[in-house]
Protein backbone atom coordinates (compact mmCIF):
# COMPACT_ATOMS: atom_id res chain seq x y z
CA UNK A 1 0.00 0.00 0.00
CA UNK A 2 1.26 3.27 -0.69
CA UNK A 3 2.28 5.83 2.10
CA UNK A 4 1.18 9.34 1.39
CA UNK A 5 4.23 10.62 3.52
CA UNK A 6 2.58 13.34 5.32
CA UNK A 7 4.78 16.65 5.33
CA UNK A 8 2.31 18.76 7.55
CA UNK A 9 2.08 16.48 10.37
CA UNK A 10 5.69 15.77 10.59
CA UNK A 11 6.24 19.20 10.66
CA UNK A 12 4.08 20.22 13.43
CA UNK A 13 6.24 17.28 15.12
CA UNK A 14 9.40 19.44 14.56
CA UNK A 15 8.00 22.49 15.21
CA UNK A 16 5.96 21.92 18.28
CA UNK A 17 9.39 20.68 20.14
CA UNK A 18 11.10 24.08 18.90
CA UNK A 19 8.46 26.11 20.83
CA UNK A 20 8.62 24.19 23.78
CA UNK A 21 12.46 24.96 23.92
CA UNK A 22 12.02 28.49 22.84
CA UNK A 23 9.56 29.14 25.50
CA UNK A 24 12.28 27.95 28.02
CA UNK A 25 14.40 30.77 26.52
CA UNK A 26 14.65 34.27 28.00
CA UNK A 27 16.17 36.11 25.26
CA UNK A 28 13.88 35.25 22.21
CA UNK A 29 16.16 34.14 19.06
CA UNK A 30 15.08 36.91 15.99
CA UNK A 31 14.68 36.18 12.60
CA UNK A 32 15.20 39.18 9.82
CA UNK A 33 13.56 38.73 6.74
CA UNK A 34 14.39 41.24 3.46
CA UNK A 35 11.41 41.16 0.81
CA UNK A 36 12.23 43.52 -1.98
CA UNK A 37 9.02 44.16 -4.64
CA UNK A 38 5.13 42.87 -4.54
CA UNK A 39 5.56 39.53 -5.95
CA UNK A 40 3.15 38.11 -5.02
CA UNK A 41 4.58 34.49 -4.55
CA UNK A 42 7.03 35.87 -2.06
CA UNK A 43 4.50 38.21 0.15
CA UNK A 44 3.20 34.73 0.77
CA UNK A 45 5.83 32.89 1.80
CA UNK A 46 7.39 36.14 3.51
CA UNK A 47 3.67 35.78 5.52
CA UNK A 48 3.82 32.44 6.42
CA UNK A 49 7.24 32.32 7.78
CA UNK A 50 6.19 35.47 9.72
CA UNK A 51 3.16 33.42 11.29
CA UNK A 52 4.87 30.81 12.31
CA UNK A 53 7.85 32.48 14.15
CA UNK A 54 5.28 34.66 15.78
CA UNK A 55 3.46 30.88 16.71
CA UNK A 56 7.04 29.20 17.63
CA UNK A 57 8.03 32.60 20.26
CA UNK A 58 10.58 33.46 17.50
CA UNK A 59 10.57 37.38 16.94
CA UNK A 60 10.72 38.38 13.61
CA UNK A 61 11.20 41.97 11.59
CA UNK A 62 10.18 41.53 7.39
CA UNK A 63 12.40 44.82 5.74
CA UNK A 64 9.90 45.67 2.89
CA UNK A 65 12.16 47.37 0.17
CA UNK A 66 10.67 48.96 -3.21
CA UNK A 67 11.28 46.56 -6.26
CA UNK A 68 13.49 49.78 -7.43
CA UNK A 69 15.63 49.67 -4.55
CA UNK A 70 19.30 49.67 -5.31
CA UNK A 71 21.97 47.08 -4.81
CA UNK A 72 23.92 49.58 -2.42
CA UNK A 73 20.84 49.95 -0.72
CA UNK A 74 19.81 46.68 0.18
CA UNK A 75 23.30 45.86 0.69
CA UNK A 76 23.96 48.34 3.47
CA UNK A 77 20.49 46.98 5.28
CA UNK A 78 22.52 43.31 5.08
CA UNK A 79 25.48 45.13 6.56
CA UNK A 80 23.41 46.60 9.80
CA UNK A 81 21.21 43.14 10.10
CA UNK A 82 25.13 41.47 10.02
CA UNK A 83 26.11 43.92 12.83
CA UNK A 84 22.99 43.58 14.81
CA UNK A 85 23.34 41.41 17.82
CA UNK A 86 19.60 41.14 18.52
CA UNK A 87 19.08 39.42 15.43
CA UNK A 88 20.37 35.76 14.79
CA UNK A 89 18.93 35.10 11.27
CA UNK A 90 19.25 37.31 8.02
CA UNK A 91 16.92 35.64 5.09
CA UNK A 92 16.60 37.36 1.82
CA UNK A 93 13.92 36.67 0.07
CA UNK A 94 13.92 35.16 -3.62
CA UNK A 95 13.58 36.32 -6.68
CA UNK A 96 15.15 39.41 -6.46
CA UNK A 97 14.31 42.04 -9.25
CA UNK A 98 17.02 42.39 -12.05
CA UNK A 99 18.82 44.80 -11.52
CA UNK A 100 20.14 43.15 -8.49
CA UNK A 101 23.28 40.74 -8.25
CA UNK A 102 21.83 38.12 -6.37
CA UNK A 103 25.50 36.28 -5.55
CA UNK A 104 26.45 39.94 -4.35
CA UNK A 105 23.48 40.25 -2.09
CA UNK A 106 23.69 36.42 -0.77
CA UNK A 107 27.07 36.74 -0.63
CA UNK A 108 26.53 39.76 1.90
CA UNK A 109 25.01 37.91 4.79
CA UNK A 110 27.40 36.89 7.39
CA UNK A 111 27.96 33.27 7.47
CA UNK A 112 26.91 32.71 10.77
CA UNK A 113 23.41 33.91 10.15
CA UNK A 114 23.13 32.67 7.09
CA UNK A 115 19.87 30.82 8.18
CA UNK A 116 19.43 29.54 4.50
CA UNK A 117 22.56 27.99 3.94
CA UNK A 118 23.18 29.47 0.51
CA UNK A 119 26.60 31.95 1.19
CA UNK A 120 29.32 30.41 -0.52
CA UNK A 121 31.27 29.51 2.92
CA UNK A 122 28.11 27.17 3.92
CA UNK A 123 27.39 25.87 0.38
CA UNK A 124 30.99 24.79 0.28
CA UNK A 125 31.04 23.57 3.18
CA UNK A 126 28.26 21.67 2.45
CA UNK A 127 29.63 20.36 -1.01
CA UNK A 128 33.07 19.66 0.94
CA UNK A 129 31.26 17.16 3.67
CA UNK A 130 32.02 19.55 6.55
CA UNK A 131 29.70 21.29 8.71
CA UNK A 132 28.19 24.33 7.91
CA UNK A 133 26.36 26.85 9.97
CA UNK A 134 23.08 25.57 8.54
CA UNK A 135 22.24 23.40 5.67
CA UNK A 136 19.52 24.68 3.01
CA UNK A 137 15.69 24.11 4.41
CA UNK A 138 14.12 22.36 1.38
CA UNK A 139 16.95 19.72 1.13
CA UNK A 140 17.01 19.59 4.79
CA UNK A 141 13.16 19.21 4.93
CA UNK A 142 13.36 16.36 2.29
CA UNK A 143 15.98 14.38 3.96
CA UNK A 144 14.22 14.85 7.93
CA UNK A 145 10.95 13.51 6.19
CA UNK A 146 12.25 10.39 4.77
CA UNK A 147 14.30 9.61 7.50
CA UNK A 148 10.53 9.85 9.65
CA UNK A 149 9.70 7.26 7.37
CA UNK A 150 12.38 5.27 7.85
CA UNK A 151 13.73 5.26 4.46
CA UNK A 152 17.00 3.99 4.05
CA UNK A 153 19.28 5.66 1.51
CA UNK A 154 22.39 3.95 1.69
CA UNK A 155 22.99 2.82 -1.84
CA UNK A 156 19.86 3.54 -3.37
CA UNK A 157 20.22 5.35 -6.60
CA UNK A 158 18.08 9.07 -6.40
CA UNK A 159 17.41 10.90 -9.41
CA UNK A 160 17.06 14.33 -8.53
CA UNK A 161 15.51 16.35 -11.30
CA UNK A 162 16.14 20.34 -11.48
CA UNK A 163 19.76 21.54 -10.13
CA UNK A 164 19.04 24.68 -8.99
CA UNK A 165 21.47 26.02 -6.15
CA UNK A 166 18.16 25.97 -3.31
CA UNK A 167 17.09 22.60 -3.86
CA UNK A 168 18.18 20.10 -6.39
CA UNK A 169 22.22 21.02 -6.06
CA UNK A 170 22.25 20.84 -2.16
CA UNK A 171 19.65 17.81 -2.27
CA UNK A 172 22.04 15.93 -4.14
CA UNK A 173 24.98 16.84 -1.68
CA UNK A 174 22.65 15.94 0.94
CA UNK A 175 22.16 12.23 -0.89
CA UNK A 176 25.36 11.94 -0.82
CA UNK A 177 26.11 12.23 2.47
CA UNK A 178 23.68 9.60 3.26
CA UNK A 179 25.51 7.28 0.68
CA UNK A 180 22.80 7.17 -2.02
CA UNK A 181 23.80 6.95 -5.62
CA UNK A 182 22.76 10.21 -7.03
CA UNK A 183 21.57 11.49 -10.71
CA UNK A 184 21.41 15.15 -11.45
CA UNK A 185 18.64 15.48 -14.23
CA UNK A 186 17.85 19.05 -15.43
CA UNK A 187 16.52 20.85 -18.97
CA UNK A 188 19.09 19.47 -20.76
CA UNK A 189 18.73 15.54 -20.20
CA UNK A 190 18.18 13.24 -22.81
CA UNK A 191 15.63 10.84 -22.48
CA UNK A 192 14.55 11.62 -18.36
CA UNK A 193 12.26 8.50 -18.45
CA UNK A 194 15.29 5.86 -18.66
CA UNK A 195 17.08 7.51 -15.34
CA UNK A 196 13.60 7.58 -13.66
CA UNK A 197 12.65 3.95 -14.26
CA UNK A 198 16.01 2.66 -12.91
CA UNK A 199 15.45 5.12 -9.68
CA UNK A 200 14.68 3.74 -6.06
CA UNK A 201 13.96 7.75 -5.19
CA UNK A 202 12.77 10.47 -7.57
CA UNK A 203 12.95 13.71 -6.40
CA UNK A 204 11.49 16.58 -9.07
CA UNK A 205 12.12 20.35 -8.32
CA UNK A 206 11.10 21.74 -11.84
CA UNK A 207 7.95 23.76 -10.93
CA UNK A 208 6.39 21.58 -14.32
CA UNK A 209 2.94 19.96 -13.57
CA UNK A 210 2.74 16.27 -14.74
CA UNK A 211 6.65 16.23 -15.53
CA UNK A 212 6.43 13.11 -13.85
CA UNK A 213 3.86 10.50 -14.79
CA UNK A 214 3.22 7.18 -13.47
CA UNK A 215 4.85 5.13 -17.24
CA UNK A 216 8.05 6.96 -16.03
CA UNK A 217 8.47 5.54 -12.50
CA UNK A 218 9.01 1.86 -11.44
CA UNK A 219 7.18 0.14 -8.50
CA UNK A 220 7.93 0.55 -4.98
CA UNK A 221 9.91 4.49 -5.99
CA UNK A 222 9.55 6.83 -3.53
CA UNK A 223 8.50 9.61 -4.80
CA UNK A 224 9.34 13.33 -3.35
CA UNK A 225 7.68 15.96 -5.13
CA UNK A 226 8.85 19.84 -4.41
CA UNK A 227 7.29 21.48 -7.20
CA UNK A 228 5.05 24.23 -6.69
CA UNK A 229 2.39 25.02 -9.66
CA UNK A 230 -0.53 27.72 -9.38
CA UNK A 231 -3.10 26.31 -11.87
CA UNK A 232 -7.03 27.35 -11.71
CA UNK A 233 -5.68 28.75 -8.40
CA UNK A 234 -5.05 25.60 -7.25
CA UNK A 235 -1.66 24.35 -6.38
CA UNK A 236 -0.69 21.28 -7.57
CA UNK A 237 3.32 19.61 -7.91
CA UNK A 238 4.87 18.05 -10.32
CA UNK A 239 4.26 14.40 -10.37
CA UNK A 240 1.02 13.25 -11.83
CA UNK A 241 -0.19 12.62 -8.13
CA UNK A 242 -3.25 10.36 -9.08
CA UNK A 243 -1.88 7.92 -11.06
CA UNK A 244 1.86 7.86 -9.90
CA UNK A 245 0.93 6.88 -6.05
CA UNK A 246 -1.12 3.65 -7.63
CA UNK A 247 2.47 2.23 -8.29
CA UNK A 248 5.29 3.89 -5.89
CA UNK A 249 5.78 3.11 -1.98
CA UNK A 250 6.21 6.50 -1.01
CA UNK A 251 5.02 9.55 -2.30
CA UNK A 252 4.63 13.44 -1.13
CA UNK A 253 1.41 15.36 -1.68
CA UNK A 254 1.22 19.15 -2.73
CA UNK A 255 0.48 21.17 -0.74
CA UNK A 256 1.16 19.45 2.79
CA UNK A 257 4.13 17.21 1.61
CA UNK A 258 7.42 19.49 1.62
CA UNK A 259 6.36 22.85 1.67
CA UNK A 260 5.55 22.88 5.55
CA UNK A 261 8.51 20.88 5.99
CA UNK A 262 11.16 24.06 4.28
CA UNK A 263 9.50 26.18 6.76
CA UNK A 264 9.85 24.14 9.48
CA UNK A 265 13.48 23.45 8.87
CA UNK A 266 13.86 27.71 8.50
CA UNK A 267 12.63 27.76 12.03
CA UNK A 268 15.12 25.10 13.08
CA UNK A 269 17.30 26.90 11.51
CA UNK A 270 17.47 30.12 13.21
CA UNK A 271 17.36 28.47 16.24
CA UNK A 272 20.33 26.31 15.55
CA UNK A 273 22.02 29.75 14.62
CA UNK A 274 20.51 31.76 18.09
CA UNK A 275 22.21 28.61 20.25
CA UNK A 276 25.81 28.55 18.39
CA UNK A 277 25.90 32.57 18.52
CA UNK A 278 25.00 32.33 22.19
CA UNK A 279 27.73 29.03 22.72
CA UNK A 280 30.12 31.92 21.16
CA UNK A 281 28.92 34.55 23.68
CA UNK A 282 27.78 36.79 20.59
P1 LIG B 1 14.56 26.76 -10.66
O1 LIG B 1 13.44 27.35 -11.44
O2 LIG B 1 15.67 27.59 -10.17
O3 LIG B 1 15.18 25.56 -11.50
C1 LIG B 1 14.40 24.61 -12.16
C2 LIG B 1 15.27 23.44 -12.54
O4 LIG B 1 14.49 22.55 -13.30
C3 LIG B 1 16.47 23.82 -13.41
O5 LIG B 1 17.62 23.22 -12.87
C4 LIG B 1 16.15 23.22 -14.78
O6 LIG B 1 17.31 22.72 -15.44
C5 LIG B 1 15.22 22.09 -14.43
N1 LIG B 1 14.27 21.80 -15.50
C6 LIG B 1 13.48 22.67 -16.17
N2 LIG B 1 12.72 22.02 -17.07
C7 LIG B 1 13.03 20.71 -16.97
C8 LIG B 1 12.58 19.55 -17.61
N3 LIG B 1 11.65 19.59 -18.55
N4 LIG B 1 13.13 18.37 -17.25
C9 LIG B 1 14.07 18.29 -16.29
N5 LIG B 1 14.52 19.37 -15.62
C10 LIG B 1 14.01 20.57 -15.96
O7 LIG B 1 13.91 25.90 -9.53
P2 LIG B 1 13.79 25.95 -7.96
O8 LIG B 1 13.88 27.32 -7.42
O9 LIG B 1 14.64 24.86 -7.44
O10 LIG B 1 12.26 25.49 -7.83
C11 LIG B 1 11.77 24.33 -8.46
C12 LIG B 1 10.32 24.10 -8.07
O11 LIG B 1 10.28 23.80 -6.68
C13 LIG B 1 9.41 25.29 -8.27
O12 LIG B 1 8.12 24.84 -8.60
C14 LIG B 1 9.38 25.95 -6.90
O13 LIG B 1 8.20 26.69 -6.69
C15 LIG B 1 9.44 24.73 -6.02
N6 LIG B 1 10.00 24.97 -4.68
C16 LIG B 1 9.30 24.47 -3.65
C17 LIG B 1 9.77 24.62 -2.37
C18 LIG B 1 9.00 24.05 -1.23
O14 LIG B 1 9.24 24.41 -0.11
N7 LIG B 1 8.07 23.14 -1.48
C19 LIG B 1 10.98 25.29 -2.14
C20 LIG B 1 11.69 25.76 -3.23
C21 LIG B 1 11.19 25.58 -4.51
Amino acid sequence: MTVIMDGKLTAEKITAEIKTEVSALTVKPKLAVIKVGDNPASQIYVRNKQKKALELGINSVVLELPSNVSEENLLEQIYILNEDTDINAVLVQLPLTEHINKQRIIEAIEPIKDVDGFTSFNFGRLALGYQPYTFPCTPKGIIRLMDEYNINLEGKKAVVIGRSNIVGKPLSLLLQRQNATVIMAHSKTINLKEHTLSADIIVSAVGHPNLITADMVSEGAVIIDVGINRIDNKLIGDVDFNTVKEKVSFITPVPGGIGPMTIAMLMENTLELYKFQKSLGL
